[in-house]
């Protein structure tokens, strides 16, 4: 029998956060690395000159446990910073400050939608959350002809590692957990999430074992992927390649891997370090770090709504697809956009009919133009106005798609584009009923094969009368005038 495997995954996420200044000195974060004249922010701390000494950033542990309590993980009383100790070139003081045996948060956990189960409901799964905790991030090396480039901007930034119990068995799960915690850390503000500026990384941890088996097998490490393509590439490639090894009868070597994007292979990097390798000791020139219980509960008074709650809420009050819903929620600025809309003061205003405009033409345009929720033109009064033309049958569907795309591109009202193309609909039916005569007089076959019982052609002349009105003609007026037209034609 053939034998099926079974792939294991954990991942890390590392997210650089949002705060003002850098981990242990007042030098400013930037966001865009790349924008910036390099080692311009630079200070004798995150230099590592002798006799700096670091000192707390405290708005990047309340970030921290502020992620933690969104992870439902239990927020550490006593927290002790660590040193890691390693060599590298983009690491300035030789060790990185980090946290070892007491991080900020543990034992929590995500629930990702893992898969349809083919009844139209979502297959529910909770990953487990080992840990959270802060460290500080490296310089950035660049390596030139001839010579290796070093820019300390990013030396110091604050860095949080969230650590994941190697729960997750599919790519599919790999990618469903890695984007709901991209979503969870924009909802609460605390990372930016951007992949491109090198705000997130991610690193998987992968084995395979035989299906059923529960025992946990040599794992490889895969470092450095800085995009959901490369991670679920990557991740795809390693379970391929770790099963192709231990099918021909080799054995899984415990590694550290990269990622050749190019190639579209993982190889390997170094030996796997232990934890021992790194003389992890506490920190000597930082206090540890209590947080009273008083505080945790001043911080979990600040979450938003979280994407869970929030998707659950739409559901309920606007009675939406789980699918719209968890469109709708991805990003709380469009889940913002759609609650304008739906609060809107309209009599006719329709949750569904404004979910389906913006996951349909709105979501396509954003899509087509790289436009963000945030540079979007269209006001949700004029989307909602949008709605209400076409249910007063002012304008028919098609013709408020075209209203609706000028919308995005000028950020007018609808009512004022539809005046200015004259696209109103010719909702008249003495207006159609002369139109329609004209088109029944020109195709003399199609009216005698139709009367002949060629039950078909009707929507054949019916087109004819919507592309003589530039499609502006009220598609029911049109198919009543058009069917009173013909059958007087069938009696003379
Ligand atoms: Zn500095």
């Amino acid at each position: 029998m053939l034998q099926t495997w079974e792939p294991v995954i954990g991942l890390e996420v590392h997210a650089e956060l949002l705060t003002q200044s850098k981990m242990f000195c007042s030098c400013a974060v930037i966001q865009d690395y790349a924008a910036a004249q390099p080692n311009t922010h630079v200070c004798p701390v995150c230099l590592a000159l002798p006799g700096s000494l670091p000192v707390i950033n405290a708005r990047a542990v309340e970030f921290v446990i502020k992620t933690g309590l969104a992870l439902n993980c239990t927020v550490g009383e006593f927290n002790i910073f660590a040193r890691k100790n390693y060599f590298y070139p983009d690491l300035p003081k030789g060790y990185q400050i980090s946290q070892y045996e007491y991080p900020l948060c543990q034992k929590g956990w995500l629930e990702i939608e893992a898969a349809d189960n083919g009844m139209g409901m979502p297959l529910l799964r909770r990953i487990g959350v080992t840990r959270v905790h802060l460290e500080e991030d490296t310089a950035k090396l660049t390596h030139a002809e001839g010579a290796s480039l070093v820019d300390f901007n990013r030396a110091g930034v604050p860095l949080m590692e969230i650590v994941s119990e190697p729960d997750m068995r599919s790519v599919d799960e790999v990618k469903a957990y890695a984007s709901k915690v991209h979503t969870l850390l924009r909802y609460i503000g605390v990372s930016s999430g951007d992949m491109e500026k090198g705000a997130m990384r991610f690193e998987a941890n992968i084995s395979v074992r035989p299906a059923g088996s529960s025992k946990l097998f040599t794992r490889t490490e895969v470092k450095n992927l800085n995009s959901f393509r490369a991670l679920v590439r990557a991740t795809e490639y390693e379970i391929e390649r770790q099963i192709r090894v231990v099918e021909s009868g080799g054995e899984i070597v415990q590694e550290t891997m990269g990622w050749n994007e190019m190639r579209g292979e993982t190889y390997p990097q170094r030996g796997k370090e232990h934890a021992h390798d790194y003389r992890y000791f506490p920190e000597p020139d930082l206090l540890p770090v209590e947080i009273s219980r008083t505080e945790v509960e001043r911080i979990r008074a600040t979450l938003p709504e979280l994407p869970d709650a929030k998707r659950d809420r739409f559901l309920a009050q606007y009675g939406l697809s789980r699918y719209d819903a968890n469109l709708l929620t991805a990003e709380r600025l469009i889940a913002d956009y759609y609650e304008a809309c739906v609060n809107q003061p309209s009599a006719t205003r329709n949750p569904k009919s404004i979910a389906n405009w913006m996951t349909g033409e709105l979501f396509r345009l954003m899509n087509e133009t790289g436009v963000s929720i945030e540079q979007v033109k269209i006001e949700p009064r004029d989307l909602v106005a949008l709605i209400e033309l076409v249910s007063d049958g002012k304008v028919n569907q098609n013709t408020a798609k075209l209203v609706f795309a000028d919308m995005f591109a000028t950020g007018e009202p609808p009512a004022a584009i539809i005046e200015r193309k004259g696209l109103a609909q010719v909702s008249d039916a003495d207006e159609l009923a002369a139109i329609v005569e004209h088109v029944l007089d020109e195709n003399p076959k199609q009216v005698g094969d139709y009367l002949g019982g060629k039950e078909p052609l009707f929507k054949w002349l019916l087109g004819q009368v919507m592309r003589a009105t530039q499609g502006k003609a009220n598609p029911q007026v049109a198919t009543e005038v058009l069917k009173a037209a013909v059958e007087k034609r069938r009696s003379t």
